[in-house]
């Protein structure tokens, strides 16, 4: 009987599966790429066939331009030589999946999960990740310590309003990431009932275009660049964490700065960056999210890309689950 995994090929740039002559969010141009997520980490351009949910791909078009693209949606099942590869939700951002891979090498078929970046929490811009039963489940490993525990997103964006309205006549800088942090950010306001306009970067005002464009309700974001100071007293700015303390920043009135990051966690992280108000919000698998869905879906197998490997490995050891790092390297991770 062929080893379990046997034809899926680790490799420092990527995972690549010869079966179907692709590679999975490789870190390097290759001919034939089925890409997670929109993250840089995962996605790059150049390559020469991509396979990704149209939400991917249309982020890929933002950042890279046309892309020589096959759509997928998620849940249906794309045949690549003598692999079939499906898209299911992985909770991440806009348009981010899990590649579920099924391939018989000769005894029997074996299911192989690559989970890109995902989360278990709700997030109103995506749909939430599903666990599937596999053999191997290949999972990131961002947030892989037991010191991760995020709180409730709610909670976090409850400090920020409160925040907001003792101090009406400050704004609130909040240093969000651009694909998904931000957008995420400003749905999950809204849905709590903050209707008040919200001034964004530039940076971000295509994606957020993006977002409206595939149905997630942002309500009314104007632009900072064209505000005056006195209309963003008591409002919220969005920015990517690169413009919280750049001269930007300088147009803006009396900002309280936020930033909204898995990383607030981390005292010296918010030190470092001169946040005022720390918002522990990622769009990654808290540790008891990571051991929850792998106790979910019950592989035979758990393979880990990247993040902090050891600690996941060694857990699923602990719990009679064969488990190794897979040595991937440019998995950078941009969003948290
Ligand atoms: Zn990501
Ligand atoms: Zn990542």
């Amino acid at each position: 009987m062929a080893r379990l995994g046997s034809w899926i090929d680790a490799q420092p740039h990527g995972i690549y599966v010869p079966a179907a002559d692709v590679w999975i969010d490789p870190s390097r141009p290759v001919p034939r790429a089925l890409v997670t997520h929109g993250h840089a980490d995962h996605a790059r351009g150049g390559h020469g066939q991509v396979w990704a949910t149209p939400g991917t791909l249309d982020i890929m078009g933002v950042r890279y331009g046309q892309q020589n693209a096959h759509p997928v949606e998620y849940g249906t099942r794309v045949e690549l030589g003598d692999v079939a590869a499906t898209f299911l939700p992985a909770g991440h951002v806009l348009g981010s999946a899990q590649i579920l891979l099924e391939h018989d090498p000769g005894s029997g078929t074996q299911r192989v999960i690559v989970s890109g970046d995902y989360k278990r929490r709700a997030d109103p811009t995506c749909p939430a990740f599903a666990p599937v039963p596999c053999d191997i489940f290949i999972t990131e490993a961002t947030f892989g310590l037991p010191v991760f525990r995020h709180p409730a997103t709610r909670d976090e964006l409850a400090k920020l309003l409160a925040a907001l309205a003792a101090q009406p006549e400050r704004c609130v800088l909040v240093g969000a990431y651009a694909l998904g942090k931000a957008q995420r950010v400003i749905a999950e306001l809204r849905l709590m009932g903050h209707d008040a306009p919200i001034y964004i970067h530039g940076a971000m005002q295509r994606l957020c275009d993006l977002y409206r464009e595939h149905g997630v309700d942002l309500g009314d974001l104007r632009s900072a660049l064209d505000a005056s100071k006195e209309a963003m007293r008591g409002a919220i700015v969005v920015a990517p964490p690169s413009a919280l303390n750049d001269r930007w920043s300088r147009r803006l009135p009396d900002p309280i700065t936020a930033m909204a990051s898995g990383w607030m966690r981390v005292r010296q992280r918010a030190v470092q960056r001169n946040v005022e108000l720390p918002l522990v919000i990622s769009d990654h698998a808290d540790w008891d999210e990571l051991t929850a869905t792998i106790r979910e879906i019950a592989p035979k197998e758990v393979w880990v890309t990247h993040g902090r490997e050891d600690a996941l490995v060694h857990w699923c050891q602990s719990v009679q689950i064969k488990a190794r790092a897979l040595d991937l390297v440019g998995y950078e991770d941009e969003d948290d």
